[in-house]
């Protein structure tokens, strides 16, 4: 929250103004925007010799289409307001990136780091039964995923509690995503926002005209990035773009403050480094240039806040020096802060595009629980030997043979991370350019997200125009 805007409101006032530039009428933009059911839990918890009371929410923003799906948060700056504002993104997420449900998500007031594991596995189990007992969960109602502070083992003690209570029930698996690959997770989830993140920036990158309006050259190789944030999607984002985009990292922020090295930092090597001394301060190389927010005002070419909202505020927002940014946490950008980046010409690529391949790969892991098999079983050794007669008959054609290991790249079907990496790449690729297309259709529009949001109020529109719900 900028302090005079609720993150709610700061959504439902992006909505409104994407919505003047549609004819989409009114009645029909209020029911978009509003949050359709808010579930507030309080439940006590047993910490050493005492009992503290854990603050936590489920909110499910919009039915328009069902399951809802969205993240659940273990974080201090967990409250009802934000947990809304969360939901909303997920609803207008979903819709940009045709995953076809409704927005929701969850959030319990803690910070993880004050319990132990097993006091978060029954605070984790405790949430789940709440959920379940008021029926918001369930692979056709309502399906959570990580987010903030949480990841694949919160998801296998929600998915090992919701079937201790729906024993029998045949799709039960399906009723959380982001589960390790061992409890019927999928390839790639773990990777999959910072992957979407990475090719995001690849498909903005990739318009000569688009960036030389920015004094860019088109391609990621080469580009200079900063990333605030080393977990989840901080650190995937980082690790692909420099592995796979030749990108430079040259500064990190996490807690503990901010570091930069102009000749590039091995973001491998940085997260070994913070994982053996705890920090990310001392790096060999780098030199400590601040607080965590002192990366944010580096001079580079891309700049990802993967860390929390409201990082970059009135305060700080005339000194961002970056060309682009893309908004790998949700809300990192303040609404006031916002025009302020625009009038200084700097690209905002918005948190519910660019962070969208969670979603995606979750929607992906979601239908392998729902078909009971892995993607590719049914097909591969089909498409094999398919391919393998095609080369094969047009070696007898030409008269000219090929090496194995040429044979083997021709013939063989994907794999599963392969099916996902492909399904997420042209996910991302897809929606980028409908919101540019957007872009181009309305010359008034002058920025990426007013343009998202048209194109994901229009989506959403439609359905529930062919619900029949509105004319
Ligand atoms: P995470 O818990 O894995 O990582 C967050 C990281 O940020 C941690 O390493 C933490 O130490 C660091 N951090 C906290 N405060 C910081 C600060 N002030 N400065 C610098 N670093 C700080 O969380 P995550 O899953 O990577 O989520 C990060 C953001 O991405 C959130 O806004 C989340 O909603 C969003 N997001 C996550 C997913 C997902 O799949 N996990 C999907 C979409 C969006």
């Amino acid at each position: 929250m900028s302090g005079k805007i609720s993150f709610f409101k700061s959504v439902e006032n992006y909505v409104d103004k994407a919505a003047s530039y549609t004819d989409i009428p009114r009645g029909l933009v209020e029911q978009i925007k509003a949050c359709n059911l808010v579930l507030q839990i309080r439940f006590p918890v047993r910490v050493g010799n005492d009992y503290q009371v854990i603050e936590a929410y489920r909110v499910q923003h919009s039915h328009h289409r069902l399951p809802t799906k969205g993240g659940i948060r273990y974080a201090e700056s967990v409250d009802q307001d934000e947990v809304m504002a969360l939901a909303a993104l997920m609803t207008y997420k979903c819709a940009l990136v045709d995953v076809p449900f409704g927005g929701a998500k969850g959030g319990i007031r803690i910070n993880p780091a004050n319990y132990t594991v097993e006091q978060l596995q029954s605070i984790t189990r405790r949430y789940t039964t709440e959920l379940i007992k008021k029926n918001f969960i369930g692979p056709g109602i309502d399906v959570p995923a990580p987010d903030y502070g949480t990841g694949p083992r919160e998801m296998a003690w929600i998915l090992d509690t919701y079937q201790a209570f729906r024993h029998g029930e045949i799709d039960s698996i399906g009723c959380v995503t982001g589960k390790p690959v061992t409890q019927n997770g999928i390839r790639g989830r773990a990777e999959a926002t910072g992957r979407g993140v990475y090719y995001g920036l690849r498909q903005c990158v990739s318009y000569a005209e688009d960036m030389a309006k920015i004094g860019l050259t088109p391609g990621m190789e080469g580009k200079t990035m900063v990333v605030q944030g080393l977990g989840n999607v901080g650190s995937n984002t980082a690790l692909i773009s420099q592995k796979e985009g030749g990108v430079k990292i040259i500064g990190v922020s996490e807690r503990e403050g901010s570091i930069q090295d102009l000749n590039g930092i091995d973001v491998e090597k940085l997260l070994a480094f913070r994982r053996e001394t705890g920090s990310i301060i001392g790096y060999p190389g780098s030199t400590h240039i601040g607080d965590a927010l002192a990366a944010l005002e580096m001079e580079c070419d891309i700049l990802v806040p993967a860390a929390l909202e409201n990082q970059i505020t009135l305060e700080n927002a005339d000194r961002i020096k970056a060309k682009i940014i893309a908004e790998a946490a949700n809300g990192p950008i303040t609404a006031d802060a916002d025009p302020i980046l625009q009038k200084k010409g700097i690209v905002i690529l918005p948190d519910f595009y660019i962070n969208a391949g969670g979603v995606t790969v979750s929607y992906f892991e979601w239908l392998k629980n729902l078909s009971h098999h892995r993607f590719g079983r049914l097909e591969n050794r089909f498409q094999t030997n398919a391919f393998a007669r095609i080369v094969s008959k047009v070696e007898e054609m030409t008269g000219k043979t090929i090496t194995d290991r040429e044979r083997e790249l021709l013939t063989r079907g994907g794999t599963e991370i392969e099916l996902v990496n492909s399904g997420l790449e042209d996910t991302m690729i897809t929606a980028f350019d409908q919101i540019r297309e957007t872009l181009k259709q309305h010359p008034d529009i002058k920025d990426l997200r007013t343009a998202a949001f048209v194109c994901s109020l229009k989506k959403i529109a439609s359905d529930y125009i062919s619900m029949g719900i509105f004319p």
